[in-house]
């Protein structure tokens, strides 16, 4: 049977649960809880993996919440029962970190209403996709100000990470862009959280990595969306002029956006390319202009005009190709940081001599964006203290699964976030390698007590988000 009944589901729980055995009825609990709760195969089976494919964790039930009130009936539930507890959204988590070993699974993409649109902002569930919340605001000719590159990702599970993605340059993390969240604390507290109400816990969720809260619902703000964009690929014969350009591209904010990438060439070695973006409009400057005094090789120039939706979704054809062949499911050992532009010629010239175009696998590259430092707010984003910054990503698609292989990659992502921690540089918390509590203590620096301090507050029992492992 997959779904069983709740009752007869948290009995079965509560008589394995390592505190108060047997307790679950007697709580009240099942009652109080309107979602379906799963532990079949199945079930267990999905939420113990993620896009990784890599860090395996089998929960002992999944929650399918119908409402907010759910999620924070769980928590309190959960809390007496001594489990530990892990909201999912898309499970494009790349090591485990969405999921709670003999714990509880909170299945968030149930909850995926788009409540209420306004001319500046979006109530949304946190299950709710990026391309969902597009679906319903570009009609109107409104989006949030950033969008990750990729729209198949949840509103809370980018959220607590961050969110980086066009509009970046100009506006910030995802989490720099939020005004408001209705969230579940560790102790099964029901909280709306702003700058202006609440506003500890507001800094501790964004960009906290699931540490202190489960976010139910946000309100994302909202910018007007052209309709199309232009957009230029420019291909470059090295890695110092693609660099000379995105800095001269950060100076002068031509383009909305700008994201470089570095692959394996045919014949060897690196090819080196930016990929940049403006509205497109009847009144704009022509081409020429915007791309002069660049150093790419003009004869090799690609323009496209195409609808701003088209061009948030530009990965989709990537992942077409990449469910097709397969690839899609197998190990990912992605490495996502940011190294400051005082370090970035010597860490990224390092990098490319170390690695093989097999360490990044057919369709995988590098990408590295410049990004100023003073558009991210988020207290808990971790950022090199240079102004100009780079997300510097290997996006490693191998072409195998073998468990020896990736092993070697996932230790290879451990000595590369070692040179760029040693540079000054920092760690994007969605990427595969192991990381120990020192480790963390670290990444968050000087705000560390910050964030235990809130942990101690708002998740007193230390329930949620077991993944990453910090507390
Ligand atoms: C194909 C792909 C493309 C990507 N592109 C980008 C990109 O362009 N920009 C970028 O910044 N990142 C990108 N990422 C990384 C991605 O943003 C993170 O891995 C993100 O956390 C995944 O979101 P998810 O909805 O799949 O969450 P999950 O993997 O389900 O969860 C991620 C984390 O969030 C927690 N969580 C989930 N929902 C909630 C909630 N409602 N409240 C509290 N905690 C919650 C989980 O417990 C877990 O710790 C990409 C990842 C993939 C696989």
């Amino acid at each position: 049977m997959e779904t069983n009944r709740r009752s007869v589901l948290l009995a079965g729980v509560a008589a394995t649960a390592t505190h108060a055995p047997g307790a679950a009825l007697a709580d009240g609990i099942p009652t109080a809880i309107e979602g379906q709760i799963r532990h079949d195969d199945p079930a267990c089976a999905a939420a113990a993996d993620d896009f990784g494919h890599i860090v395996h964790q089998r929960p002992k039930c999944i929650l399918q919440p119908r409402s907010s009130g759910d999620v924070a009936a769980a928590i309190r539930w959960a809390s007496r029962q001594g489990l530990r507890i892990a909201a999912q959204g898309q499970r494009h988590s790349v090591y485990g970190r969405a999921m709670a070993r003999d714990g509880i699974v909170m299945e968030m993409s149930r909850l995926r209403t788009i409540h209420d649109l306004q001319d500046d902002r979006v109530v949304v569930d946190a299950g709710a996709t990026w391309h969902e919340i597009l679906a319903e605001t570009l009609p109107h000719g409104l989006a949030p100000p950033v969008i990750t590159d990729y729209l198949g990702l949840s509103i809370g599970g980018t959220l607590i990470v961050g969110g980086v993605g066009s509009g970046t340059q100009r506006h910030g993390l995802q989490s720099d862009n939020v005004l408001a969240m209705d969230v579940a604390t560790g102790a099964g507290h029901e909280i709306t959280c702003s700058a202006q109400s609440h506003a500890e816990l507001f800094d501790m969720v964004r960009a906290g990595l699931g540490q202190v809260a489960v976010i139910m619902r946000a309100t994302l703000k909202l910018v007007p969306a052209p309709r199309q964009v232009r957009r230029h690929l420019l291909f470059y014969a090295d890695f110092a002029s693609m660099l000379r350009d995105q800095r001269l591209l950060a100076a002068d904010a031509r383009f909305d956006t700008v994201a470089g990438a570095i692959l394996a060439a045919p014949k060897g070695g690196w090819s080196f390319r930016l990929d940049v973006a403006r509205p497109h409009a009847a009144s704009m400057a022509p081409d020429e202009a915007v791309l002069a005094g660049l150093s790419d090789d003009p004869s090799r120039r690609q323009a496209t005009t195409l609808s701003y939706f088209d061009y948030l979704n530009r990965l989709s054809g990537l992942e077409k190709v990449l469910r097709g062949n397969g690839q899609w499911f197998l190990p990912h050992p992605w490495l996502m940081t940011f190294i400051g532009d005082a370090r970035v010629e010597a860490v990224v010239g390092d990098a490319l001599a170390r690695l093989a175009p097999t360490d990044l696998g057919p369709f995988g590259q590098i990408s590295l964006s410049a990004l100023p430092r003073r558009s991210i707010t988020s207290p808990l984003a971790r950022l090199p203290a240079d102004d100009l910054c780079y997300a510097f990503n290997l996006v490693r698609i191998p072409a195998t699964g073998d468990a020896g292989e990736i092993g070697r990659l996932i230790e290879d992502n451990r000595a590369l976030y070692g040179r760029v921690s040693d540079a000054g540089g920092t760690l994007y918390p969605v990427s595969a390698l192991p990381m120990t509590q020192d480790d963390w203590r670290h990444h968050f620096g000087p705000a560390f007590d910050r964030l235990r301090a809130a942990k101690r507050k708002f998740d007193p029992a230390n329930l949620l988000t077991p993944g990453y492992a910090i507390f």
